[in-house]
């Protein structure tokens, strides 16, 4: 089989890559070793829940996935920590936009994504694990199951142990935090009001993050990261002695946690590939390229930023110059840059958030007033943050749709 492109991982950032290539008017040939499927939890949503940004709503819309999504928009965020006083708000209104953001369940959106490309004629589906790959003079030659694909250019969007990383062998810098993320749904007393929630604990971030009410319930997704042995014995507590050390470590925010759904434990390691276009017609994407901590809900919004970045580089370039190393470099420099930057902001929130001198503690509760008695640089912060800003515009990630801004 030909192809102009060949996507290894039909992720959310590999499957959205090969709707907006196909747009492009690209032949694309997308390799996923297991097809997705939806997920609905006891409670009746997905425990594996992401927040997307406004670009990378312009991202979905553009390729026609956003309006078949579920979401739960949300209008606010709060941020605290165990010791100390001062909350951090954020509102959608300071920011002049609709929604800070919006939560939707990962494998409902993976399902959504992998029908869009079986009904896209530009867009083969392989099923299959990738388990070879050379390069020749026509391309890179892949070898699925029993079938070899020739593709002008390959895109790595296979997550974060790449096979193709480890095919080509690749380097990639791993940083471990030490941390893990217990992920689950809960029930809880209050609506959630459209605010995501985060409370720094001592050994790692809490976040409550706003769904969708099912059947009358005030429904909302956890993502709590913490030490490997905490994690394990919340994982083997009773979901009546899970609910209650939830509802303790929450304040409360939302009343009473009622009741759990099944939980699931996530290694937090940081991730930057050395390279992000190592070889001539090789390119990596998504979590393949960097891998980022849960804090500050960036990594899937950082793997559509690279699908955005490359479909406009790769606009009215011909089919015979996919491959172009000069065409990739500049690319890869920007991307890695921009990765770099959020993983050390995400390693500063959290090594900074650990500090538990008093005086350090006094600085961030003091840092935190003072910020909320400065709405101009909290609008500027908000605006940065949701890619609206003029330094999300000098690296080109500046969200394109003029309505909600
Ligand atoms: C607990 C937790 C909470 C998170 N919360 C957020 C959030 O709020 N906001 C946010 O932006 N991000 C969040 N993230 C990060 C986000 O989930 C990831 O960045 C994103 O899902 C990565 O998508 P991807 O498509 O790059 O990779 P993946 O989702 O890992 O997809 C890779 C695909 O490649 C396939 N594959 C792998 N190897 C092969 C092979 N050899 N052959 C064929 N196919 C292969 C896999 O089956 C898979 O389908 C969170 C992560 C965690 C762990």
């Amino acid at each position: 089989m030909q192809t102009d492109v060949a996507i290894v991982g039909a992720g959310l950032v590999g499957a959205t890559a090969a709707l907006a290539l196909a747009r492009q008017g690209r032949s694309v040939v997308l390799i996923e070793r297991q097809a997705p499927e939806q997920h609905p939890g006891r409670l009746g949503a997905d425990a594996r829940t992401v927040a997307l940004n406004p670009a990378s709503r312009t991202l979905l819309e553009t390729v026609d996935i956003w309006p078949g999504l579920r979401v739960c928009p949300y209008q606010s965020m709060q941020v605290w920590e165990d010791t100390g006083t001062a909350v951090l708000q954020f509102d959608a209104a300071d920011a002049r936009v609709e929604a800070l953001g919006w939560i939707t369940e990962v494998s409902p959106a993976a399902y959504q994504l992998w029908v869009a490309c079986e009904d896209n004629p530009a867009v083969t589906l392989q099923a299959g694990s990738l388990t070879a790959l050379e390069s020749g003079v026509d391309g890179w030659h892949l070898q699925v199951g029993d079938d070899r694909i020739q593709a002008r250019l390959l895109l790595a969007a296979d997550g974060a142990a790449s096979a193709v990383r480890r095919l080509l062998d690749l380097d990639v810098q791993v940083f471990d935090t030490g941390q893990q993320a217990l992920a689950t749904v809960v029930q809880t007393e209050l609506p959630h009001g459209g605010c995501a929630r985060q409370r720094f604990l001592y050994d790692g971030p809490l976040a409550l993050l706003p769904l969708p009410e099912a059947q009358g319930r005030h429904l909302v997704s956890i993502v709590w990261s913490q030490s490997a042995e905490q994690a394990t014995r919340r994982l083997a507590m009773s979901d009546g002695d899970f609910c209650a050390a939830l509802t303790e470590a929450s304040e409360g925010c939302l009343g009473q946690i009622l009741a759990v759904d099944q939980r699931a434990v996530f290694p937090l390691r940081q991730q930057l590939a050395t390279d992000f276009a190592p070889l001539p017609g090789v390119v990596l994407l998504g979590d393949a390229a960097h891998v980022l901590h849960p804090l500050a809900g960036q990594g899937v919004n950082l793997g559509f930023e690279d699908v955005q970045a490359m479909v406009s580089l790769l606009h009215g370039v011909p089919r015979s110059e996919l491959a172009e190393p000069a065409l990739w470099r500049g690319y890869a420099r920007r991307r890695r840059l921009r990765s770099r930057l959020l993983l050390r902001a995400m390693d500063a929130f959290r090594v900074g958030y650990a500090q538990r001198a008093p005086a350090l503690q006094w600085l961030r509760n003091a840092g935190v007033r003072g910020l909320g008695r400065l709405p101009p640089v909290k609008r500027s912060l908000i605006r940065e943050a949701l890619g609206l800003g003029p330094v999300a515009g000098v690296l080109g990630i500046r969200s394109q749709t003029g309505h909600r801004t």
